[in-house]
């Protein structure tokens, strides 16, 4: 080889007409002699291919280049047969040390010996025999599919790390991928799967949910709007609830096709059932409490008002009961309240109520009951409880006092009926126990004072006699003021301190509610306004009635407030109730969507108390639960209590919302939710509710680092979620 190059180098390469030949092409060509197996001519393709100069090329054995087994026994076979080629991928190496993928192909070409000019004059008299090879680069091919592969890879590994199912289509509706999640969900056996027989798999679905009928319909409607976003509820024949979201999927700004990703919602319903249970019963007898006794009472104020019907209300407390207690034990006590929310049972029909208050306090809601129906009650109650009770060796009597309210007779709401009853209930005990009593009317009388407060709160408004005060909410995890519920205060001139709690549900009543509460949100919205002028963000809450909410200029109201005091609307927090959501539902849904695009937040009040529907909380556009006091009361002692905060806080978490709890008093109360997972809390164990100057005082002031600037960033935060 070395002879070969050392003759050929002085010489005119016999090969440069085909040289402007190989030039013309593309892709790398080298053009090799057969008997040396040398390169006599390569185009420029190929040394840039390479970063070769041509002197670097032309003259190299072909095997110096590309030296694979496979090549060597290519050049091994084309020493004997012109018919040999070779056409496959390889590998070479770039004068930079890079590898590159390459295709290279090796052919015979019979070249014109004269034109060749060379075989004859050098190797005498055989016909000359060239090879051409041809090289194709491959790398940048093959480093996108390898991209591509990596970024398909990545997709898939996405799609399986989320907890929904997700299926995605073309706009027919054909699968394109989905997720084992997904099959899982829908518990698709994987031979349909993996056929891709997408007719069988549609079907398998549409049998799997409760209404296939309506299901498919829906399916239809989303199908024939390709830009559609969707969001339902599916029941399957298996009782899980599913939610099913789909989104159009675009490419290069074009639909075409559809993701759809379904969520398992049994856990979640699961949990707010059981709040619901919680909330609603009583965990030692299995009672209803008092909570859904007042429900019930509502319930039967319809139905009775309807009817005209009356119904009765008893209250039964246990006599001495505290002595069973205390001398033999709590939980020997335990069993006997058992055993007597037995016994009241057996005294009632089944379309009757017996709910455990507290304690030893048990009251009965008796149906269609006049003052007749309610004293046989009575008599089987004291009948009832005058078996002995036996215990182990133990027997011993428990008597019980009865007082009994009549609807509508002795109140007109649930609470009226239950306060009238224990007060006829203390006055049996006041006289010696162990008998039941009637309630004495004296429905005019409060009624009469109900006007009174009612004509005496207008003057307030009018005389400026309303004050609003702000109590500091706090994060649980910083200790930070995040905000202030704005809650309202009335000095009378003549009664002195009104509550809220008192003279609100009388305003409630006459309407009047509906001015109170615009007053109270001017001012709160403008007390906000003003300390942000200070530099101090301090988003505040403001409480919203029922029957406030359902104004139809409401939300135009706040935001002519808003507009006018200059105040950001993600500084106003709505404070709304379960009632104000669930009442007329739709168009509830529609003013909150409305609140929800002017910015303002919102939070329910209250939450446990009422009905905690699961249903309502996904749809509706709201950042906050606020757990109710009364719940927040027992903890961390009583089990009941510290279940339902637990379940309020789980649920609140698995729908991202933001969950504070109010009232809270003591140390062991705030542990007890931090370590629970709350994120905020509002009550005396931090400051009650402050007039403006005290609340600066307390915020601001004591610690003057009490970072304004921190308080702002939370909220900010809070608006990214
Ligand atoms: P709410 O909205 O549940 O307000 C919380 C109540 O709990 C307030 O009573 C507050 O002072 C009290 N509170 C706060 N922390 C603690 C604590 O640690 N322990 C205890 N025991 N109580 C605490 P308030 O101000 O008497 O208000 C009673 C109710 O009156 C409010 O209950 C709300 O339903 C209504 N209300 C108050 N202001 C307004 C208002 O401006 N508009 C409307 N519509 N209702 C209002
Ligand atoms: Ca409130
Ligand atoms: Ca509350």
């Amino acid at each position: 080889m070395t002879v070969l190059r050392l003759q050929l180098a002085p010489q005119p390469s016999p090969v440069e007409p085909y040289a402007a030949l190989l030039d013309g092409l593309l892709d790398s060509a080298w053009l090799v002699d057969g008997t040396s197996r040398c390169i006599l001519a390569v185009n420029k393709a190929a040394h840039q291919m390479l970063g070769l100069k041509p002197e670097q090329m032309v003259g190299q054995a072909v095997e110096t280049l590309v030296s694979t087994p496979e090549d060597a026994m290519f050049w091994l076979e084309a020493a004997s047969s012109t018919a040999a080629s070779l056409n496959s991928d390889t590998l070479m190496r770039h004068a930079d040390g890079q590898m590159l993928w390459v295709t290279r192909r090796i052919s015979y070409v019979a070249l014109n010996s004269k034109a060749a000019g060379m075989a004859s004059s050098v190797y005498g008299a055989e016909p000359a025999g060239y090879w051409l090879v041809v090289i194709r680069d491959q790398s940048r091919q093959r480093q996108s599919e390898e991209e591509r592969e990596a970024l398909v890879a990545e997709l898939q590994a996405t799609l399986e790390s989320t907890a929904d199912g997700i299926l995605v289509t073309d706009l027919a509706g054909r699968m394109r991928s989905f997720n084992k999640r997904f099959a899982s969900l829908w518990g698709i056996p994987a031979d349909l799967l993996q056929e891709r027989n997408d007719e069988a798999v549609q079907t398998w679905m549409r049998r799997s949910v409760l209404d296939g009928k309506i299901y498919a319909q829906r399916l239809d409607a989303i199908e024939e709007a390709p830009l559609l976003q969707s969001s339902d509820v599916i029941t399957l024949t298996d009782g899980r609830v599913l939610e099913r979201v789909s989104l159009p999927q675009f490419s290069r700004g074009r639909a075409v096709g559809r993701v759809y990703s379904f969520r398992d919602l049994s856990e979640k319903l699961a949990a707010s059932q059981r709040i619901d249970e919680l909330a609603h019963s009583d965990m030692l007898t299995g009672l209803p409490n008092r909570r859904a006794l007042a429900e019930r009472v509502d319930y039967a104020q319809a139905m009775a008002r309807r009817e005209s019907i009356p119904f009765a209300l008893l209250s039964v407390d246990l006599d001495r009961f505290q002595q069973i207690n205390e001398t033999l034990g709590h939980s020997y006590g335990d069993r006997v309240l058992k055993e007597v929310a037995e016994r009241l049972k057996s005294c009632l029909r089944e379309v009757d109520t017996v709910a455990r208050l507290s304690g030893d306090e048990f009251a009965l809601l008796i149906h269609q009951a006049d003052v007749r129906g309610a004293e046989n009650a009575a008599r089987r109650v004291q009948e009832a409880m005058s078996r002995p009770f036996s215990f182990d060796t133990l027997s011993f009597t428990v008597t019980c006092s009865t007082g009994i309210a009549l609807f509508p007779g002795d109140g007109g709401t649930a609470e009226e009926l239950m306060a009238s009853a224990e007060r006829a209930m203390h006055w049996v005990k006041e006289s010696g126990r162990g008998t039941f009593h009637f309630h004495r009317p004296r429905k005019d009388v409060d009624l009469l004072s109900r006007m009174r407060l009612d004509h005496a709160m207008r003057q307030a408004l009018q005389e400026g006699q309303f004050r609003l005060h702000f109590q500091p909410q706090i994060a649980l995890g910083s200790g930070q003021v995040i905000g202030a519920e704005a809650l309202i205060r009335w000095r009378d001139p003549l009664r002195g301190e009104i509550s809220p709690g008192e003279f609100i549900p009388v305003a409630e009543e006459s309407g009047f509610v509906v001015a109170i509460g615009e007053w109270v949100l001017r001012q709160a919205v403008e007390q906000a306004a003003t300390w942000l002028r200070q530099g101090r963000t301090m988003p505040v809450a403001v409480n919203v009635s029922a029957m406030q909410f359902q104004q139809s200029q409401f939300v135009d109201s706040v935001a002519a407030v808003l507009k006018s005091s200059g105040l950001p609307p993600a500084l106003l927090e709505l404070e709304l109730t379960e009632s104000i959501l669930l009442r007329d539902a739709e168009e509830a849904l529609l003013r909150l969507q409305a609140l929800a695009e002017l910015g303002v937040t919102m939070s329910i009040d209250d939450f446990g108390t009422g009905y905690s529907s699961l249903g309502y909380l996904k749809r509706f556009p709201i950042q906050r639960l606020k757990i109710d006091r009364s719940f927040v009361q027992g903890l961390p002692g009583d089990s009941s209590d510290a279940a339902i905060v637990n379940a309020i806080i789980q649920m609140g978490q698995a729908l991202r919302l933001q969950v504070i709890a109010e009232g809270v008093e003591t140390e062991a109360q705030r542990e007890f939710l931090l370590r629970a997972g709350c994120h905020e809390f509002q009550g005396f164990l931090f400051a009650p509710a402050l007039d403006p100057r005290a609340f600066e005082e307390r915020v601001w002031r004591r610690s003057p680092e009490t970072p304004v600037r921190s308080v702002g960033m939370h909220f900010l935060g809070g608006l990214l979620v």
